[in-house]
């Protein structure tokens, strides 16, 4: 008869993911083994005085090719990066 609430308890989790992986992005096609590495240009982001970037970047990973030979994969990712202090901290 005693049927004693439950309370749900909270749970905060707070990620602190390593910022150069947070910051690493595999390239869209599946056979190709390059990354975008935005961490740099994140960081020069930050520490510039418009918190800002646009730019793009061509990927330098290889893909298999015909006859088991490979090409570079050149795909263009253009991107922008807004930095933004986090408010109230
Ligand atoms: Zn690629």
């Amino acid at each position: 008869m005693d049927a004693s609430s439950i309370s749900p308890v909270s749970q905060t989790h707070t990620l602190y993911p390593p910022a150069r992986a947070f910051f690493i992005y595999r390239c869209p096609h599946s056979d190709c083994d390059g990354e975008f590495d935005l961490a740099e240009i994140v960081r020069q982001a930050v520490s510039d005085g418009t918190h800002e970037a646009h730019g793009s970047l061509v990927c330098a990973g290889a893909r298999p090719a015909e006859k088991s030979s490979k090409r570079v994969c050149e795909l263009k990712l253009s991107y922008t990066i807004i930095a933004r202090p986090s408010m109230g901290g």
